[in-house]
């Protein structure tokens, strides 16, 4: 590096300090490939329990290689077999936690990190301009699909124990709200053989993702708004029944405190199958249909019966919202009644736009809500699913399995709910 600084007059520092890592990375592997040899394998003498109750004998040393953040390096460990369960233990694997992987924790803790925000080959690149981290997209996405299996179970774990009563939050709140909502995720074709598409066209080509959000209120702003508490979001979502989902979002609402909240209130845009989960795991709840929402199939119904652009429909659309805001739902079924579309398909549009309104008019009382001091359209669920499925698994191009979306969506949910450093620590405690 000198002398090519001497030729051209002066340093190029990028080149220097790119090499100089490299070459600090090679030394810190040679370092520590010194250190994890130095007991010689993990030998535990002839015979160990094999971890189902048997012996396991010893067979010989076996070397690995191993990537980690520095570089390759090789694993010198203890070879033992089992005769009964027809196979080998490794101790020393389990101890350094690489059993079954060549990579070290710490490259598949960065493998999930970028895994679960970008595409996977983004994240490989990333990996190697900023880690110096070689590896390949395939392995990016294997890591990172395991490890959002192992927040999985522990969220499995920790919804048996809710379900159980065994789980309790020492927190009380005056207000939690829990906001449900669904998406679709593009899947490959075989996710979504013999499923309809919307509205029974054709099949479909998107599985729905169900999202929930829960928040906490605790005061009013100087005008009478209510105002999330700050850093109280945590989220829950996967491709799943609504049963499922229902039991998911019931132990999350446990360990955020529904046992002692005040007030429980569950936002949703009126799709019956959240309703359900209402009646069935928060009883009491008071059910809100979030304005934005309603307010959204007004603007669709006026545009459908007045045409896109037009001056009535937007006419129409602000005195029906005018009601909306004030909660008359009768009024805007009312003149939703009173409009006489010529063509079958709106007044098809029309009588489902009744239906809707008529069935959730309960859960549109927005002035009675409103001076209650409670949300009644946060966008929280909505910005929750944009950045949570959207920005992730909405990308062109981009087709999932079942499984390979939710172990993401798993390791997003607990990123964004401040959890992925509770859930490393679970792991490598476990
Ligand atoms: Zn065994």
């Amino acid at each position: 590096m000198l002398r090519d600084g001497q030729r051209r007059g002066h340093l190029d520092l990028e080149a220097s300090e790119l090499a100089i890592r490299a070459s600090m990375h090679q030394l810190g592997g040679m370092v520590l490939e010194k250190l994890l040899n130095a007991d010689g394998g993990g030998y535990r003498g002839a015979r160990i329990d094999c971890g189902q109750g048997h012996e396991a004998e010893f067979v010989d040393y076996r070397r690995k290689e191993v990537l980690t953040v520095l570089a390759p390096v090789q694993v010198q460990r203890a070879y033992y077999s089992c005769a009964d369960c027809g196979g080998g233990v490794i101790p020393k694997d389990q101890e350094l936690d690489i059993a079954g992987t060549s990579f070290s924790p710490g490259v598949r803790r960065m493998m999930g990190r970028v895994g679960a925000k970008e595409a996977f080959d983004e994240g490989r690149r990333d990996l190697h301009e900023l880690a110096g981290v070689v590896v390949r997209t395939k392995a990016v996405e294997r890591v990172a699909e395991a490890l959002g299996d192992e927040v999985e179970a522990v969220a499995i774990q920790e919804r048996h124990a809710a379900l159980a009563g065994k789980l309790v939050s020492l927190t009380s709140v005056p207000k939690l709200y829990l906001a449900i909502d669904g998406t679709g995720v593009p899947m490959v074709p075989r996710e979504t053989v013999g499923r309809q598409g919307k509205e029974g066209t054709g099949t479909a080509k998107t599985r729905e993702a169900k999202l929930g959000c829960l928040f906490t209120q605790t005061r009013l702003d100087e005008r009478g708004h209510p105002v999330r508490d700050e850093a109280s979001t945590t989220y829950v979502g996967a491709i799943e029944t609504a049963e499922v989902f229902g039991g998911r979002m019931y132990a999350e609402a446990v360990r955020r405190g529904l046992l002692r909240a005040e007030q429980v209130i569950v936002l949703g845009d009126g799709a019956p199958w959240i309703w359900g989960i209402a009646d069935e795991h928060f009883p009491g709840a008071i059910q809100i249909v979030d304005l934005y929402h309603a307010r959204e199939h007004l603007a669709d119904l006026a545009k459908l019966v007045y045409g896109p652009a037009s001056a009535a429909a937007k006419d129409w659309a602000a005195g029906r919202r005018e009601e909306l805001d004030a909660g008359e739902v009768e009024q805007v079924v009312a003149a939703m009644r009173r409009l006489r579309p010529r063509r079958t398909e709106v007044r098809e549009a029309v009588r489902k736009a009744v239906s809707y309104f008529k069935t959730n008019a309960e859960r549109m009382r927005y002035a009675r809500f409103r001076s209650q001091g409670l949300f009644v359209g946060s966008g929280v669920v909505e910005a929750g699913c944009k950045t949570i499925v959207g920005l992730r698994l909405k990308q062109s191009g981009m087709r999932w399995t079942v499984r390979g979306a939710n172990a993401i969506l798993a390791l997003r949910c607990a990123e964004l709910s401040g959890r992925w450093e509770e859930f490393w620590e679970a792991r490598s405690a476990g």
